[in-house]
This record gives C-alpha cells, structure tokens and sequence, in this order.
C-alpha cells in the first residue's frame, strides 16, 4: 500500500489535544490494513510564534505544499492577543489558505441522530440533518481593495470594504457544488443577493451558466437573508448551498447551531484540480483553539476525527473508509459516548481521549 503524505499541523489550545486522537485513529487504519498515512507534524499559530517568532514558516508552508493533505487543529489564544497585527496566529492559517490556493470551503452540517436534542431547534426540524456548505474563501469582501480607514476632512472616519468576484472565481465555485451535488442528492441552493449588489447580479447569472453544464442537478437561487431565514425555519430543505465569502461565513454559523456543537463540526478547503487529478486541500474543525478548556481533557476530538474523514473522501478518494469512520462516529454517539459538549447536564461525560477510544473501539466493531 502506497502511504499518503500527512502533514499535522497541531496549533494551539485543544488543538494538540484533539489532534491526538486522529493519531489513534490513523494508527488503527493502519494496523488495520485500511490506509497507511506517512505523517509529519509542524508548528502553526501561537506555537509557531513562540518557536520561529512567525506563525508560519517557509519550510512548514514548503511542507504543507508537498503534502497530499494537511490536517489542522486550531490556532491562537490571549496568550498570542498582542502579538502584532501581521503575524497573529491566525495569520499562519490564512497564508495557508491563500498560498495553497484553497478557494472551496466544505462545511457539511449533519445531525447525528443521537444529537437531535442538543440542537437549538426542535428534533423533528433538525433530525437527519445532512447538509453541505461551500463557501468562496479567497475572494469578495474580505479581501477586495480597497480596504481601508480614512480620515474626512471634518476629523471623522470613513471605513471601506469593497466586495469583488471575477466570473472565474465564481465559475470555480460554482463548479464544486455542482460535483458535490451529483455525489449526493443532486440539488444545489445557490446564496447572493443580486436585489442589492452587483457583485450579487454576476454571482447568479455565473451560476446559472454553468448549471446548463449540469442538467442533472437542480438548481435553485435563493436571496442571501431569506436562506439565513429558511435555515432556522426548515433546514433540511437544503442538500449543497453555495455562496460567497461573507454570507458564507454567516450562514455556515447558523447551519452549525443546527448540530448542537461547535465539537462537531469538520471542515474541508479544497484548491483547483491540477493536471494530475489532484488538488492541494486543508482539512480542520470549525472550532477554535477553546483556551478556556485547553489541557484539560474537555475537549470534543469529533470535529478534527471528522476532518480526518473528509480527507479519506476528497483527498485519497477513500470513500469506503471515510463512510466506516463517519459510521464509527455515529456509532460511539449511539451507544452513549459524550464529551461535557454533547452531555445531558448531570451525566457522566467522557474526556478527549477516551471519546477517541470510542471511536477507535466502533471502528473495531464495524470491522468486526
Ligand atoms: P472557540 O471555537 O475556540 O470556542 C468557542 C466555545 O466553544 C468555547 O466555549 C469553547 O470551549 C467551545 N468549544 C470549541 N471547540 C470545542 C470542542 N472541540 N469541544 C468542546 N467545546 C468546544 O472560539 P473562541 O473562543 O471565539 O476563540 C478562541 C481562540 O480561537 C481565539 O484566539 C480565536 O481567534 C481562535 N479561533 C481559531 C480558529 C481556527 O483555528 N480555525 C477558529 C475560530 C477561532
């Protein structure tokens, strides 16, 4: 078997920790004869700061280039809060982002069975819940110039952000959607506001375009502030929603009160497929680095083991092996393991590592 070249790359708070159970994880699909992972670990974040006096260096990003895959866990913390503006921690993850060229964010917002009641809605809305996000993330308003702060001439300020997308960035996007949508239920719900902004009139009308290439995929457009609505209302009406950056960001953050924790939630960023078929992809939890249970053993391991799992399905085409460790994930739930998360109040809960320990010991029963 030939190994995929893993780069883990742990950050800072939970991060070490969850991370450490996906290192349990990939021990047993290698034990197991499933897939073996050519692993090497780097600094990224605060870590990094404190080690190279930059969240990133050159030779990890050069390591992150030559990897299949990278794996993050999460940076940054009040320990990092006055470090200067350029070399935060998160800045590390963004060069990341924008250097590798990931563009596609995949946020799927699936609720387990088990978990129904933990959500902020009612179990009948969210049970079932199996939706997928794609959010542009290296263009619009969160990058266009210009972007800045001015002074007017009566002393006050003037603050300007500007959002921007060429027909190739959408085009890209759109693309992804429509991909992911004939893996799944064949329905894509694209998100702008084209009633307000220009930037809104192009993004529907690239979208359309490109749908005509995809007649076996249904297409719906939906304004940007009615999908925010429609999410809390009836979530399940969505399969895969594309959107840009900014409602993105938003509207993923909603999809994700739908599931019940921030712990559970994985997150795939993919870059354009290259001549050889591949593509550059990051894979990472939705959380942060949660400085207020760091090194206690609180932390929720499912969202990183499920960042593991999308990078069996959509870097080493693994689908198999991603669907037994998503199984493995739905196992432990059901038969009763919590982190304090996902806990009913008053129960006993399990720490980070024994809720790998579950994991691990559903996959062995899967495997039989
Ligand atoms: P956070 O996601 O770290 O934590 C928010 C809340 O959710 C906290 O109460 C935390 O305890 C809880 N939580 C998060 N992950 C959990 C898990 N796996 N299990 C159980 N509980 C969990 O967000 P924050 O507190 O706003 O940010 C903390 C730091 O993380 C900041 O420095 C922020 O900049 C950084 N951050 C990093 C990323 C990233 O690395 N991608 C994302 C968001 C925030």
């Amino acid at each position: 078997m030939t190994p995929y070249k893993l780069l883990l790359l742990p950050g800072d708070g939970i991060g070490p920790e969850v991370m450490g159970q996906v290192e349990k994880v990939i021990g047993f699909l290698a034990q197991a004869g499933i897939a073996t992972f050519e692993t090497e670990h780097d600094l990224v974040g605060g870590s990094a700061i404190d080690a190279h006096g930059v969240p990133l260096t050159d030779a990890a990003l050069a390591r992150a280039d030559a990897a299949d895959a990278v794996l993050l866990g999460a940076v940054g913390g009040p320990k990092w809060a006055d470090v200067a503006y350029e070399i935060r921690p998160e800045a590390g993850l963004l060069r990341l982002r924008k250097d590798l060229g990931l563009f596609a964010n995949l946020r799927p917002a699936i609720c387990y069975p088990a978990l129904a009641d933990a959500s902020a809605l009612k179990r009948e809305l969210v049970e079932g819940l199996d939706i997928m996000i794609v959010r542009e993330l290296t263009g619009g308003v969160y990058f266009g110039e210009p972007k800045e702060i001015t002074t007017l001439p009566d002393g006050t300020k003037r603050a300007v952000d500007t959002q921007v997308y060429t027909t190739g960035e959408i085009e890209r996007i759109a693309h992804v959607a429509f991909d992911l949508a004939r893996k799944r239920s064949g329905r894509v719900a694209s998100a702008e506001k084209h009633n307000v902004m220009k930037s809104g009139v192009l993004w529907k009308e690239v979208v359309t375009r490109v749908h005509a290439e995809y007649t076996d995929v249904a297409l719906e457009h939906v304004l940007a502030d009615n999908c925010a609505m429609q999410l809390v209302r009836r979530p399940k009406q969505y399969d895969v929603l594309v959107t840009d950056n900014l409602f993105g960001d938003v509207l993923s953050d909603v999809a994700a009160m739908l599931t019940g924790s921030l712990g559970m939630l994985p997150s795939a960023s993919l870059g354009a497929v290259d001549a050889k078929g591949s593509r550059k992809a990051l894979y990472e939890p939705v959380h942060g680095s949660a400085p207020d249970i760091a090194g206690r053993d609180f932390a929720n391991p499912l969202a990183m083991i499920g960042s593991l799992a999308m990078a069996l399905r959509y870097s080493f085409g693994l689908g198999e092996a991603a669907n037994l460790l998503d199984g493995a994930i739905t196992d432990a739930l059901a038969n009763g393991a919590r982190t304090r998360d996902i806990a009913a109040e008053g129960t006993q809960a399990l720490g980070t590592a024994g809720m790998g320990d579950a994991v691990v010991a559903a996959l062995k029963a899967r495997i039989g």
